[in-house]
Parts: C-alpha cells; sequence; structure tokens
C-alpha cells in the first residue's frame, strides 16, 4: 500500500488551476505550503520575460515541472506551425522546463477529413522531435477528450499519442513521450492496457482533476478531485503499477475555483491530492 500521508513530492500544481493569482503570488503559496512544483504557461514567461521567470522559481525553491504548451500542428500552414513550436521549445529551455505539453490541434481548417489531421501531426511531430533533443526538452503528447476534435485536439486516446511515439521514436527515447490527464481519458475502455503500454518511459506526467455531472461548459466547468465521477485511485494505482515516477500535476479549469480566494484553492488541492488521488 503506498504512503499517501504527507508526501507531496510528486505533487505539481498547474498555474491555470489558481489563475487569480500571480505566478508570484503562486510560487509564494506552493513554497509556503510546501508544494514543489509548478507547470506555468506560455503567456508568463512572455509577460515576465524567462529571466524573471527563472528568478522566481529559483527564490522561492519551487521546480518548473513543465511548459504549457505547444503543438496546434494541423494548421494548413506548416511552416508557421513549425516556428511558433520552436519558439515554444526555446523558452521552455530558457526557463528550465523540464518538458512541455502538446496538444496536437483540431480537425484542420482546410480538410475535415481527421485522419489528414491526425498524419499531419505525426509529420510534424517528427520534426519537432529533432529540436527537442537540441533543445533538451522532452515533448508529451497530451490527448484530448474527443469532445475537443473539433477544436483543440484530433488525438483523443492515450492509443493514439503512443502510435505517434512508436511510429516517431521507436528507440523509446525520452524526448517524446505522453500525458495521461484523468479528465481526458477516464472514459477509454483501453485506457489501463496503454497505460501499461506506456511505460514509465513514455508516460511521464500524470493529470489530475475531476469529470463533473453534469459538465457545464467543455473548458471551463472541470472539477476539484474528487467532486465527480472519475475512479481516480483506480487509475492512479496502474500509474503505480508501472513504476511511474513523475509529476502528479493539478489542472483544473474552472470558473467556480477561479472565483475562490487563490489560498483557499491551494490548499483544497493539497487535501483532496493527499485523500483521493
Ligand atoms: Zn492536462
Amino acid at each position: 500500500m503506498r504512503n499517501l500521508a504527507n508526501n507531496l513530492q510528486p505533487l505539481a500544481i498547474n498555474a491555470a488551476t489558481i489563475k487569480q493569482w500571480s505566478l508570484a503570488q503562486l510560487l509564494d503559496g506552493c513554497a509556503r505550503r510546501g508544494v514543489t512544483a509548478v507547470t506555468p504557461w506560455r503567456h508568463h514567461v512572455q509577460e515576465l520575460g524567462a529571466a524573471k521567470v527563472r528568478r522566481l522559481f529559483a527564490d522561492t525553491g519551487v521546480r518548473i515541472s513543465g511548459y504549457c504548451r505547444g503543438g496546434f500542428l494541423t494548421n494548413p500552414d506548416a511552416q508557421a506551425a513549425h516556428d511558433e513550436n520552436v519558439e515554444a521549445l526555446k523558452e521552455a529551455a530558457d526557463v528550465g522546463a523540464t518538458s512541455m505539453a502538446i496538444v496536437a490541434g483540431g480537425v484542420a481548417s482546410d480538410t475535415k477529413d481527421l485522419s489528414v489531421a491526425r498524419q499531419r501531426v505525426t509529420e510534424r511531430l517528427n520534426k519537432l522531435f529533432e529540436q527537442a533533443k537540441t533543445y533538451k526538452v522532452p515533448l508529451l503528447i497530451e490527448p484530448l477528450h474527443p469532445m475537443y476534435a473539433g477544436d483543440r485536439s484530433c488525438v483523443n486516446t492515450l492509443s493514439q499519442a503512443l502510435d505517434m511515439c512508436d511510429a516517431i521514436d521507436p528507440e523509446r527515447s525520452k524526448y517524446l513521450g505522453v500525458i495521461c490527464d484523468v479528465y481526458h481519458c477516464w472514459w477509454d475502455p483501453y485506457l489501463k492496457a496503454q497505460i501499461y503500454r506506456a511505460g514509465k518511459d513514455r508516460l511521464q506526467a500524470f493529470h489530475v482533476c475531476d469529470w463533473l455531472v453534469p459538465t457545464k461548459d467543455m473548458l471551463n466547468d472541470r472539477g476539484m478531485m474528487g467532486d465527480g465521477v472519475i475512479d481516480i485511485r483506480g487509475i492512479r494505482h496502474w500509474v503505480d503499477e508501472i513504476g511511474f515516477d513523475g509529476i502528479i500535476e493539478v489542472e483544473i479549469f474552472s470558473e467556480r475555483l477561479t472565483a475562490l480566494p487563490g489560498e483557499d484553492v491551494l490548499a483544497l488541492c493539497i487535501e483532496r491530492y493527499q485523500t483521493v488521488v
């Protein structure tokens, strides 16, 4: 039985979870509470500059767990998509992020054929993979729930993401992997098998939140762990079984949480991480 008591070491907070706080406030709050890792977004680096972001992390002793985000590779303009991602990778390297999340991009605007969109993602990730090795920042494909296939991601299952990894990186280098986010993957009948297939070299991040019933907004109504219907402990058990040693990131886009004091949201993240994750 794993020890759930007070070990906050794997816990990371995605900055979007407490967006009522500035990055400085979030890092300060996490440092005070013993949370050791935070995932920032590109807008933080674009607003503050990489040097300032790096200094904020260094001053509080909080680690940069990931970087949100690159992708949107189904853009008909291949060069624009590539350049934007190289820029994001450079930022991730500049701030010392240990990985960058990839949101593939939805159905392309120039064709309704989803297989074309997926093929584009594979081809363009293949090219970007070389840059990931250069910048030493792993790309982590995050499959999104199929409700986002229209606008955000044509990669909707761990199986599809792992097929891409196998095609691009058969040597299983650490520079290409996947994120299992329970919000996106909980419904998948093949989830357990795909977590085992991924192994801990491919599965480099585990994201947690909950699926509320009813969900009132496709993007901004994700639930705090324990408030919805996902068997988070069950999925965590599979993830533990493969020897997963990456970060467990609380990533919740929620207008309800944004309306609360940041301090309360952070306290709730910690409490629920300890009791239901
Ligand atoms: Zn996620």
